[in-house]
């Protein structure tokens, strides 16, 4: 069976953990943390950078930074996974769902003005499969109704929108380094800090609400209890794992770039002859090859095609179920007009695997080109 996904390790992951094992800093922010908070703010140009334990703990951050409380709204899509609405719910905030656009499955921004009310705070945004949403038009709309942009770039570490990395537009954007991602360490996560009115606070809600980051540098002679705040820090084993991963980054994005192209070179007669529709990537963005989907006529059509590359030996899967369609988001949130485009694509699309080193693409596609022509 070709298992849907397959976490890579570059091999140099466990030197990274045994040099942190020799350095006898086990907690959070040692050696490995700081270098990662470096690699990040230079790659990525975000004004701090902080690791967590999780983007969903990333988010939750930028939930408690923003202040936010029962009745306050977010606006949000519903086409995501779950911690992006619950890091709001868990503050008593309101999601409020917003549709998708057909093209690259992202917010759209033209309905986002509809769904203001005067309880709105602000808008996260969620750039699916490493693409980026319409930055400018978001950040614009932001402006003029005084409302935060946090970016959840869980899926779109180094990836662009008009020449600027992903997670360095919002005040505030959370990463993922879970084992799905395209960098990882197990679990993990970013808090990544644009706005610098957030970021002394920031450093004290990731530290149980006291000041002993200050400490640390020796900017305050005793540490205490300043603020509310929870433990977000991840322990130096993961960070020495994660900054192992991060010396190859480029290396995996290329990797992963050449399988998605190879994927979208075959797909391309299939989609002509209208059997599928193929992911589209703007002429202003780049991506990192984070995901590859087809997007099927029908949900009869993709569960036949499950079914037939279940029986060829390919693990091929489906997300998500809308929020404003789950359980929990209609107890604790809105949809803001139709869903159209949402509730389509969570029934026809579809993920083939994406992993290195040594997937075996080309079975892949032989295996979904037999699903379509069946
Ligand atoms: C993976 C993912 C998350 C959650 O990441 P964790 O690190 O597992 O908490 C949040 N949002 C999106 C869009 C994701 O893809």
């Amino acid at each position: 069976m070709i298992p849907f996904n397959k976490p890579y390790m570059t091999g140099a992951e466990l030197e990274a953990i045994a040099q942190a094992h020799a350095n006898g800093h086990l907690s959070g922010d040692g050696q490995f943390t700081k270098r990662c908070h470096g690699w990040l703010e230079e790659r990525l140009g975000c004004a701090r950078a902080l690791l967590t334990h999780s983007c969903t703990a990333a988010l939750e951050m930028a939930a408690l930074l923003l202040d936010l409380g029962p009745g306050d709204e977010v606006i949000l899509p519903s086409f995501t996974f779950v911690s992006t609405a619950n890091a709001f719910v868990l503050r008593g905030a309101v999601p409020v769902f917003v549709d998708i656009r057909a093209d690259t499955l992202n917010l759209d921004e033209s309905l986002i003005e509809a769904a203001i009310t005067p309880r709105t705070r602000a808008i996260c945004v969620v750039h699916y499969a490493g693409v980026a949403c319409e930055m400018d038009e978001i950040m614009d709309i932001a402006q003029r109704h005084g409302l935060v942009v946090i970016e959840d770039a869980a899926q779109g570490i180094l990836s662009t929108y008009r020449g600027r990395p992903l997670g360095s537009i919002g005040a505030l954007a959370a990463l993922s380094f879970h084992e799905t991602k395209n960098i990882i360490s197990g679990e993990g996560g970013a808090l990544l800090v644009n706005d610098v009115t957030f970021a002394a606070r920031a450093e004290v809600i990731r530290e149980k609400g006291t000041n002993r980051s200050q400490f640390f540098r020796g900017q305050v002679d005793k540490y205490t209890w300043v603020d509310i705040g929870s433990s977000y820090l991840p322990g130096e084993i993961t960070a020495a794992f994660l900054y192992a991963q991060m010396q190859h980054a480029d290396g995996i994005t290329d990797a992963r770039l050449a399988l998605w192209n190879r994927y979208h070179a075959a797909f391309s007669a299939h989609e002509e002859r209208g059997q599928v529709r193929r992911p589209i990537v703007p002429a202003h963005c780049t991506h990192n090859a984070h995901m590859y989907y087809l997007l099927f006529d029908s949900l009869d059509a993709r569960t036949r095609a499950i079914a037939s590359m279940k029986a060829d030996g390919v693990s091929a899967v489906f997300h998500y179920i809308p929020l404003h369609s789950a359980p929990a988001g209609r107890r604790c949130g809105r949809a803001a007009g139709d869903m159209a485009v949402t509730d389509r694509v969570s029934e026809t699309l579809l993920r083939l695997p994406l992993w290195l080193p040594d997937l075996d693409v080309d079975r892949v596609i032989a295996s979904v080109a037999r699903a379509l022509d069946a």
